[in-house]
């Protein structure tokens, strides 16, 4: 998940807002967004801050009806002003013009969407399967009545809660224009999930997932790295892949775990039971998860958290190429690692071959003597607070 980097807001504020939540996925960055429930109907996940201390609310389909009229009528200003400023109608240059000056987050979003050709629409929060099938018909298809430049329709999901519709609803949510569904699998390792109270089980996972794939609806399931820690990384690794396997979705996502003491499992780190993994350890397990993927799926990396995000492609195919990016970090001299390590973590470096930029090695080569004070071993807690900046 990424933070939209809009506030929390509850309710349109006037007639020219409407109300976000916090959260979407990195490849929904452009989307519309619609909140059509609000918070987490589980809210256990140890490894999870984002509703702590939030109530989950199903929303009234009128109430998420009056965003969507909002949305529009912040389209159709933006359009006026893209005729009003000489750009003749064409709304992407007004849009991109508003995006910095917009008056309020919904304006924001509505520019972003627009921006980038207003195709593409994301339904927040948590679980929006949870609601009642009908009303989440409704819903979408209003969406697409009324902001007819949507054709790709997103949202998150529990397994647990696509495991409990039935094919034909999720095909019906398919035929209404439900393109694609974001699952949080974490992991496919019973004892990890129930550490972590997921809240499923690997069974929820497959049967959520095969019924996803069977109505035809694009899957994306998400890894948390490093999720296992030290303790339980092998098992993470290789029951994930088995469960992917069965699966078999559209993409796989990974994103790296990070830590902050807004999640209970920061406190069982401060107590001992969880240890957490270092770089080189999570892309061990990153390397045993990928060698033991027999799916079809497309294997993508695009959260920043992750060391090597270059470690993408198609399945299977592409397994050997992505196995040696991997290897070929690893057998890099230790300093090289940390080098690479506090680059990445800085923001300075993207992919492996940015080591041999000069220019940026010269940044990063100051960086790791300022922060080891000369002595080139930047310590772990240091990085992960580099790291954990970009949350
Ligand atoms: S289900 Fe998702 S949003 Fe809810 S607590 Fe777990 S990880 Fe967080």
């Amino acid at each position: 998940m990424y933070f939209n980097g809009y506030s929390k807001q509850r309710g349109a504020v006037n007639e020219n807002s409407y109300e976000l939540g916090p959260i979407r996925p990195p490849s929904e960055a452009y989307s519309l967004l619609i909140r059509a429930t609000r918070n987490c109907s589980w809210n256990r996940c140890r490894f999870c801050h984002i509703y702590k201390g939030t109530r989950f609310e199903l929303r009234p389909v009128a109430e998420i009806k009056q965003d969507i009229n909002t949305a529009k009528l912040i389209q159709d200003k933006i359009k006026e002003i893209s005729w009003k400023s000489g750009y003749g109608g064409r709304v992407e240059e007004a849009a991109a013009m508003m995006v910095n000056s917009a008056t309020n987050e919904a304006y924001r979003n509505v520019a972003l969407w627009l921006y980038a050709g207003g195709h593409n629409a994301f339904l927040q929060d948590s679980n929006t399967l949870i609601m009642k099938t009908v009303d989440l018909v409704e819903v979408i298809k209003y969406l697409k009545e009324t902001l007819p430049s949507i054709t790709r329709i997103t949202s998150y999901a529990r397994s647990k809660t696509a495991a409990k519709k039935s094919v034909e609803e999720l095909k019906e949510l398919h035929e209404a224009g439900l393109s694609r569904l974001h699952l949080g699998l974490e992991s496919g390792y019973d004892p990890l999930l129930q550490y972590m109270d997921k809240g499923v089980t690997a069974a929820d996972h497959i049967k959520g997932g095969k019924r996803v794939v069977e109505s035809g609806i694009s899957l994306c399931e998400y890894v948390l790295l490093g999720l296992g820690g030290k303790q339980m990384w092998r098992e993470h690794a290789m029951e994930t892949a088995r469960v992917l396997n069965e699966i078999d979705p559209d993409f796989i996502r990974v994103r790296t775990l990070y830590l902050s003491n807004a999640m209970p499992l920061y406190y069982e780190m401060e107590n001992g039971n969880f240890i957490r993994a270092t770089d080189e350890e999570i892309l061990e397990e990153e390397k045993l998860l990928i060698k033991h993927l027999e799916c079809h799926s497309n294997f993508v990396s695009d959260h920043m958290l992750n060391l090597l995000q270059e470690v993408e492609g198609k399945l299977p195919q592409d397994k050997e190429r992505m196995l040696a990016i991997i290897d070929r970090f690893l057998a890099l001299p230790p300093d090289e690692r940390t080098i690479f390590r506090v680059g990445r973590r800085a923001g300075i470096y993207s992919r492996l071959d940015d080591l041999y930029d000069s220019q940026r090695r010269d940044i990063v080569d100051r960086l790791v003597d300022q922060l080891s004070h000369g002595s080139n071993e930047v310590d772990e807690k240091t990085i992960y607070t580099l790291m954990e900046r970009f949350v």
